[in-house]
């Protein structure tokens, strides 16, 4: 019996595929005895990786189709392959050592090139990496392609890899690394799949079979072979769709989206509307920035099913775990404390200025009620400098994330220059406790109900009340029935979440009133550590 933490509910068992990390860089030495055989393994090596990649390219469709046959065409091309063979003869080197060594010959050439041709780099990397674990005989990187419905086994996985996964044949993902709020984690509840975080020993265990409960983080190795299942959750859970607590104080509940096939399973959910539009999560593996009519179709396609309704749309969160390769090129040894979200917009205010033209003819079309708020605010300055660029580009409610400690002190300050706030409870847990949101070892750490969250998000509340302007909650803290009901007595007046927890959340709130949450929220805010507020707050709404 292994455990992590518990990221998206559900059960489900079946068997493991692991996925593989890349195998760095492979030693230079020994000299290889017979150098002309050495270096004829590495036409056949990249021949295998060219065939299966353009295999799975004649079965994939859209975009995935092009990055692979592109990627396959790379593993093809004589140049690479000639190169590292005359390393194998003139140096001496072993073949995986001298496919590396080339590659790098190409990736500097490409990254001088500048534009469009240092975007390749990336592709090369992966060509390299693939034909390196050719030669080594292991498995190569990445998420393979499966055959059968599988649990996914990995040491972390890429947002990119995450978006790309097929819920129907993925049955549930556990990783070693990774926090409850990380990007893997948000992405694998979109897609409604169970997981598991932060789940020491599960690689080195090396299991066969999976039996993976998301909602406890317990993961067991079956000692007799199970038969494959997954079972939904809240299946049975009915809502009326509209938020309020019993004596009928309005609660908006809204749901999280990054993609068009969300915002239809939040509409599936009976969400009223939208929190929190994460448009970054469009053009995870775009290379060029999106025009403005791309753009517009793609947040066009993510309105459509909300008409007349409330929708948050989020200006691009680029950096950290979710880099956008248009706009943070260069690796910062911090990125979640680096150039990030609003931070990038006013260096890149062209880029900001065309989203928001696109956001706008987006909402014009397709009649949804939209906002638009920027995300990682820091200071008042950065409010106002984003909501007097909103406005003027034709946007009638301008908001801002408070997900930064620094933005939560001076919530008062800032009611003062936007329309509305919504607290991303993901990034202000991982800043106000310093744990890093990605790493399993502080998985604990960064827990929405530590009581010093609660105390942020509460005078928040109070500012937010004083100025007679929402304040929402869009984090995932928002997802937790019985959290749900303390960010309520909180003065939270809108909660936007995972579609998958819509009703149950929605369900929840319909069963006390204001006063009664004002109560438990105050339980909760004078608890000394997380398992009391969570046991205080369970026994007052069981
Ligand atoms: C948050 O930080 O809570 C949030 C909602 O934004 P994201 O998870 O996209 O960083
Ligand atoms: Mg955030």
């Amino acid at each position: 019996m292994l455990s992590g933490v518990g990221v998206s509910p559900g059960r489900a068992a079946g068997p493991v595929v692991v996925v593989a990390q890349p195998a760095g860089e492979p030693p230079a030495g020994p000299p290889p005895a017979d150098p002309a055989a050495e270096a004829s393994r590495i036409a056949a090596a990249a021949e295998h990786v060219a065939a299966n990649l353009q295999a799975r390219a004649d079965s994939a469709t859209g975009e995935a189709k092009q990055l692979l046959e592109t990627t396959a065409m790379m593993a093809a091309d004589p140049s690479l392959r000639s190169q590292a063979e005359q390393l194998v003869t003139t140096k001496q080197l072993p073949a995986p050592r001298a496919v590396y060594e080339a590659a790098a010959g190409f990736a500097d050439a490409l990254r001088s090139a500048g534009g469009y041709m240092a975007e390749r780099v990336r592709d090369i990397e992966d060509v390299r990496d693939r034909v390196v674990a050719d030669l080594l005989g292991i498995a190569p990187p990445g998420v393979p392609e499966l055959t059968e419905p599988s649990v996914l086994v990995a040491q972390d996985l890429a947002p990119a890899d995450t978006a790309g996964l097929d819920p129907k044949l993925v049955l549930a993902l556990v990783t070693e690394e990774g926090g409850p709020t990380s990007h893997t984690a948000i992405l694998a509840r979109a897609l409604g799949i169970p997981a598991v975080v932060a789940v020491r020993g599960v690689l080195a265990a090396n299991p066969a079979q999976l039996i993976v409960d998301g909602q406890t983080g317990s993961v067991e190795i079956p000692s007799e072979p199970v038969t494959p299942f997954a079972a939904e959750v809240g299946a049975g859970v009915s809502w009326n769709g509209v938020g309020t607590t019993s004596d009928g104080l309005r609660i908006k509940i809204l749901a999280n989206v990054g993609s068009a096939k969300d915002a239809k399973a939040a509409a599936d959910a009976g969400a009223e509307g939208i929190g929190l539009f994460r448009t970054e999560f469009c053009y995870l593996a775009a290379t060029d920035e999106p025009s403005v009519e791309e753009q517009h179709a793609a947040y066009a396609a993510v309105l459509a099913p909300f008409h007349g309704k409330p929708i948050i749309v989020r200006t691009l969160d680029a950096g950290a775990d979710k880099p956008l390769a248009f706009l943070n090129p260069a690796a910062e040894p911090n990125p979640a404390l680096g150039v990030r979200g609003i931070r990038v917009s006013r260096e890149r205010a062209d880029v900001l200025e065309r989203q928001l033209a696109a956001i706008v003819s987006a909402a014009e079309e397709t009649g949804a009620q939209v906002s638009v708020m920027a995300p990682m605010i820091a200071t008042v300055e950065e409010a106002a400098w984003f909501a007097d660029r909103a406005h003027a580009a034709g946007v009638t409610r301008a908001g801002v994330m408070i997900e930064v400690p620094a933005a939560a002190l001076v919530a008062e300050e800032i009611f003062s220059v936007v329309d509305f706030v919504s607290i991303g409870t993901n990034d202000l847990a991982q800043y106000t406790l310093a744990a890093d949101r990605q790493l399993g070892a502080v998985a604990n750490l960064n827990d929405p109900w530590q009581p010093a969250l609660l105390r942020l998000i509460g005078m928040i509340g109070k500012a937010a009340e004083a100025a007679g302007k929402p304040a929402g909650v869009c984090g995932e803290a928002a997802a937790d029935p019985n959290l749900a009901g303390v960010l309520v007595g909180l003065g939270i007046s809108s909660l936007s979440m995972n579609p998958g927890a819509v009703r149950r959340v929605g369900a929840a709130l319909a069963k006390h009133t204001e006063d009664y949450y004002r109560q438990v929220a105050r339980a909760a805010l004078v608890s000394h550590t997380t398992a009391d507020a969570k046991a205080t707050v369970h026994a007052m709404l069981s």
